[in-house]
C-alpha cells in the first residue's frame, strides 16, 4: 500500500508521456498501480461514461483558441466557466439545470440562473436556507449557532436542496457557494451529476487560491 503524492511531483512525467520507470518517483501511480490503470481504463467503455468523457474533452479543447493551439502550441483561453457549463449542457442535450446556492451568493445565483435561461435551459434553483428550519431542528446545539443561540438561525439544508432538485429531475446541478461540508452533503445526495461554478470563500471574495499565493495569508493557513 502506498499513498499517491502527485502534488509533490514537479516533473509530471505522465503529462509529458514519459513512462521510464527509472525516472518516476517512488510514490508515482505509474510505478505502483499499473494494473489499476489498465482496469480503470476499461471503465471508460461504459456508454454513459464514454459520452460524458467525450463531451468533457470537447469542452476542454474548445476552451482554447484553436488556431493558436494547433499552429503555435499556445494555450490561450477563450471563455469563462459559466459559458463552459452552458456549452456542456447543450452538448449533453440537457433541458433542465439545477442551481443549488448559498444565500450569501444570492445575487450571483440570480445572474447565473438568468444566463442559463437566456441560453434556453429551464432552471430550478434552491437556496441553502430553503425549508425555513432553525438549526436546532437539525440537531445543531445552541452553542454551534453563529449569533444569539436563543434566536432563530436559518439552517443550511443541503439534503433538501438535493431532494428538491432530484424531484425536479434536473439533468445536472450547478453548485454556487455552499459551505465546506454542506457542499459534500449536497453532492452525496444529488442524483444528477454536480459541477461547481462558485466556491465560497468569505475571506477572499470567493477566490480561495489567493491564500495559496499571498504571503499575507501565510499565518492563516
Ligand atoms: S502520476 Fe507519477 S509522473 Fe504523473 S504526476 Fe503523479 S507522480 Fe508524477
Amino acid at each position: 500500500m502506498y499513498n499517491p503524492q502527485c502534488a509533490k511531483c514537479y516533473q509530471k512525467y505522465c503529462y509529458q508521456g514519459i513512462m521510464d520507470e527509472s525516472k518516476l518517483p517512488s510514490f508515482c501511480p505509474l510505478r505502483n498501480s499499473k494494473e489499476l490503470i489498465q482496469k480503470v481504463k476499461q471503465n471508460y467503455q461504459n456508454e454513459k461514461t464514454q459520452n460524458f468523457y467525450l463531451l468533457s474533452s470537447l469542452i476542454e479543447k474548445e476552451a482554447y483558441d484553436e488556431k493558436a493551439a494547433r499552429e503555435e502550441g499556445k494555450s490561450i483561453p477563450v471563455r469563462p466557466r459559466i459559458r463552459e457549463i452552458v456549452e456542456f449542457g447543450k452538448k449533453l442535450g440537457s433541458t433542465k439545470i439545477g442551481v443549488a446556492f448559498c444565500i450569501g451568493v444570492s445575487d450571483e445565483a440570480a445572474r447565473a440562473s438568468s444566463i442559463l435561461e437566456n441560453h434556453g435551459f429551464e432552471v430550478c434553483s434552491v437556496a441553502c436556507s430553503c425549508g425555513g428550519l432553525d438549526k436546532s431542528e437539525l440537531g445543531v446545539p445552541p452553542h454551534y449557532k453563529i449569533k444569539d443561540p436563543r434566536k432563530y438561525e436559518s439552517a443550511c439544508n443541503p439534503l433538501l436542496q438535493a431532494e428538491l432538485l432530484n424531484q425536479s429531475q434536473t439533468d445536472f446541478n450547478v453548485l454556487l457557494g455552499l459551505c465546506v461540508g454542506h457542499d459534500m452533503l449536497f453532492t452525496m445526495n444529488s442524483e444528477a451529476p454536480v459541477t461547481t461554478l462558485l466556491v465560497k470563500d468569505r475571506f477572499t471574495g470567493h477566490n480561495p487560491v489567493i491564500s495559496l499565493y499571498t504571503r499575507y495569508h501565510r499565518h492563516l493557513v
